[in-house]
């Protein structure tokens, strides 16, 4: 019984600690079968990656791969939503580019609606704040695709059943994120009822915490989460868009 793969991990490309090689090689150390290198969305102000940068990234992936076959090496990226009408900061033209598209809410992206930054940014929690977060999520993850929705709640309130009645809808997996969890446990067991499928992802900022699923693991146990329902754990998850790229079987 254990986690097979981390889906959240960010480098030296944002604001990590490590190169992708030390990500992969804790992925190792940990028995993963596959890691993700997720690192923040192009529009973040302060530590966004940068598209320039996403072949060489790549280059370093492929070799990666050859180097430690026993681990599978995903490219993706953690986006931003950035408008009540769920746009993201990936372009069409990034989605050849990525594996998979890891997705949630952050302070500080360039391009953001003003109420919907502001109403956060100043910690607002109110009606009309949940409201407005809950479309955001939930239009975000209809019009782009989602694989992972990352930290949902962080510094934005919202309708959590809503936003995993989404998840479930379309396929994205509900992340319970390795440094925090901002939801209740009410919040979770309310997730967990409406069917969506969890993945448990460290979020890893240094080489070290790559596979580190304690504060997840802990919630899961507290709230009753059924096993079955986290994605990476006994089991590979099924990417909503690589499930497409592939012609496989639709979820
Ligand atoms: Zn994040
Ligand atoms: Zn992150």
């Amino acid at each position: 019984m254990a986690f097979l793969g981390d889906y959240h991990t960010h480098t030296v490309y944002s604001h990590g600690k490590g190169l992708i090689e030390h990500n992969v090689l804790f992925a190792v150390r940990r028995a993963l079968k596959e890691v993700a290198i997720a690192d923040h969305g192009f529009s973040h102000m302060a530590f966004g990656v940068k598209r320039r940068k996403l072949p060489q990234m790549r280059r370093e992936i492929e070799l990666l791969e050859i180097k430690y076959p026993q681990v599978r090496v995903y490219l993706g990226v953690e986006a931003n939503i950035i408008s009540r009408k769920g746009k993201t900061d990936v372009k069409s033209e990034d989605k050849p580019k990525l594996d998979i598209t890891v997705c949630g809410y952050h302070k500080f992206v360039a391009g953001m609606s003003p109420a919907f930054a502001w109403s956060n940014n100043l910690g607002f929690s109110g009606a009309k704040t949940v409201a407005r977060n809950t479309e955001a999520y939930v239009n975000a993850i209809e019009r782009n695709e989602i694989d992972i929705l990352s930290h949902p709640g962080n510094f934005c309130k919202c309708d959590v059943r809503e936003v995993a009645r989404a998840c479930k809808h379309f396929g994205t997996y509900f992340e319970l994120n390795g440094k925090r969890i901002f939801l209740s446990d009410d919040e979770l067991a309310a997730a967990a009822q409406e069917g969506c499928e969890f993945i448990c992802n460290s979020d890893a900022h240094t080489p070290k915490a790559v596979g580190m699923f304690a504060v997840p693991l802990e919630r899961i146990e507290r709230v009753g989460i059924p096993f079955s329902q986290i994605a990476n754990y006994d089991r590979l998850p099924s990417f909503r868009s690589s499930t497409r790229k592939e012609g496989g079987k639709e979820k």
